[in-house]
């Protein structure tokens, strides 16, 4: 990144990410999770916040926080005990948050990030911890006021909240991509920035490199996508450099992006855990987290993308960007492996999977979900290509139409017309012709020993046969040819 500043400054960078757990109902009433339903129809007088309402726990939402924790290689405490952090806002109707503040369901964790050192290890980044709590509601400004819409009063969230290791924005979008592809494996949220069920608040400061006391931070809020985190931090290191370098001081303060203008403004001076005069919350009793349910939940993790990634770059044998790049969704990851699990080299299979599908689901801006092509569709096309019936122009023709008509390889290059016809009298028909057309220039050149002429003959003679032959093996046919004629 470049700054203009004199003094070489080192960001110190923290992300805090809110993740909405996907359970049916809310996470201290029986009211329904759902995004997009009419305002205020999903409430009882628990998430009303209506006096003498008593809560209960989601017995789902404690257990899916075990899982976050679990596969970002966290402690889990041994007791779950919820705390109230009190402050006002319109759309909080109780004056409190039910949170946790002393003792996180989760903490002592790491997230790998594939930032790879000089020595080839990868960068780890601290996961502090990660505890649970309720969404609030919404405020809806309109002109004539504002609405507040509690539907999503009492959702369970899971706050992760990351150490101060990061050191660049790059890092920060980095370790946000990993978080999240480690998270879509364990099925838990929807991890949707647009629907809001995954935000994302950062910490920064700056210090001169080589001092190891961090500067003052601020926290900067409202960021809708990874790349506005990125955007914002890169706008925010640049002014705190500016003012320290001008002599002027920093104070500690939450600041607001502006998505319009690509900056930074300040909201206010940033609260204090002291500001909420947190307590343990007296309608809610602190329970047990027996150890054979850690170890229950434990044992229902999938393999996570680290893991698989080094599977496929041994046992696969891929190289390192494919192997990133599959591990990077689960759904494309195991579609690979249902692919390989039908051809036996896996090396063949990746760049159709890569590169191919990868350019389908980039164009479509889609999920392979949403794909009608399957793994043995892949693999038939695979074969035929190897068995000479496709060129590997014809080939990714049909598997362009194969995603979009879901049929299988045979029956579309059948349906194109694309199959390498086993009678050679149409190829030998096609070469015969094409060296009587051109018999005083590319071929006479060819006879004097251009070789570059051979491809010209080659080009000519597919044409001839709509695509419809292998390239590989009519070069060596007009050369038998020539010499014959
Ligand atoms: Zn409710």
């Amino acid at each position: 990144m470049t700054t203009a500043t004199k003094t070489d400054f080192e960001p110190v960078i923290g992300l805090e990410v809110h993740v909405q757990l996907k359970t049916r109902s809310k996470m201290l009433c029986g009211c329904a999770v759902q995004f997009g339903s009419p305002a205020n129809s999903l409430t009882c007088p628990v998430c009303l916040g209506l006096p003498g309402a008593l809560p209960m726990v989601n017995r789902l939402a404690v257990e899916y926080g075990i899982r976050v924790g679990l596969a970002l290689n966290c402690q889990i405490a041994h007791r779950v005990k919820f705390d109230r952090k009190n402050y006002f806002y319109p759309d909080l109707p109780k004056g409190y948050q039910i949170s946790q503040y002393d003792e996180p369901l989760c903490f002592d964790g790491e997230l790998q990030l594939p930032l790879m050192d000089q020595a080839g290890n990868p960068k780890i980044c601290r996961i502090t911890r990660a505890h649970l709590e309720e969404d609030a509601g919404k405020s809806i400004h309109m002109e004539t006021g504002t609405l507040v819409d509690l539907n999503r009063a009492g959702t369970p969230l899971i706050e992760i909240v990351g150490g101060p290791d990061l050191r660049s924005p790059e890092e920060a979008y980095v370790y946000l991509t990993t978080l999240k592809r480690n998270l879509s494996y364990l099925g838990v949220s929807d991890l949707s920035m647009e629907k809001g069920s995954l935000r994302c608040d950062a910490n920064v400061s700056i210090r001169p490199r080589g001092q190891e006391n961090f500067g003052v931070r601020s926290e900067i809020k409202n960021l809708n996508s990874f790349r506005a985190v990125r955007s914002a931090l890169e706008f925010e290191i640049r002014r705190h450099a500016r003012v320290l370098e001008g002599g002027g001081k920093l104070s500690q303060e939450t600041r607001l992006w502006d998505e319009d203008k690509l900056e930074t403004r300040s909201l206010r001076s940033k609260e204090e855990a002291t500001d909420y005069r947190f307590f343990p919350d007296p309608d809610l009793t602190a329970f047990d987290v027996p150890r054979p349910w850690v170890d229950q939940v434990r044992a229902t993790l999938p393999e996570m993308p680290e893991k698989r990634l080094l599977r496929f770059l041994h046992d696969h044998k891929l190289n390192r960007a494919d192997a990133e790049w599959l591990v990077s969704d689960r759904n494309v990851a195991d579609f690979f492996e249902a692919c390989v699990a039908l051809h036996d080299n896996p090396r063949k299979v990746a760049p159709w999977v890569v590169t191919e599908l990868g350019h389908e689901l980039n164009e479509r801006n889609a999920s392979i979900g949403d794909l009608k092509i399957t793994p043995a569709a892949v693999v038939e096309l695979i074969q035929l290509l190897e068995s000479g019936k496709l060129n590997n122009i014809t080939a990714k023709e049909v598997f362009r139409d194969m995603v979009a008509s879901g049929e299988g390889a045979s029956a579309v290059a059948r349906r194109l017309n694309k199959l390498i016809e086993q009678d050679s009298g149409e190829v030998d028909r096609a070469i015969a012709e094409v060296l009587a057309e051109f018999k005083d220039a590319a071929v006479a050149d060819l006879r004097a020993g251009k070789q570059a002429a051979l491809g010209f003959l080659v080009g000519q003679a597919m044409r001839k046969l709509r695509g419809k032959a292998n390239p590989k093996e009519l070069g060596p046919k007009i050369e038998a040819a020539v010499k014959d004629s």
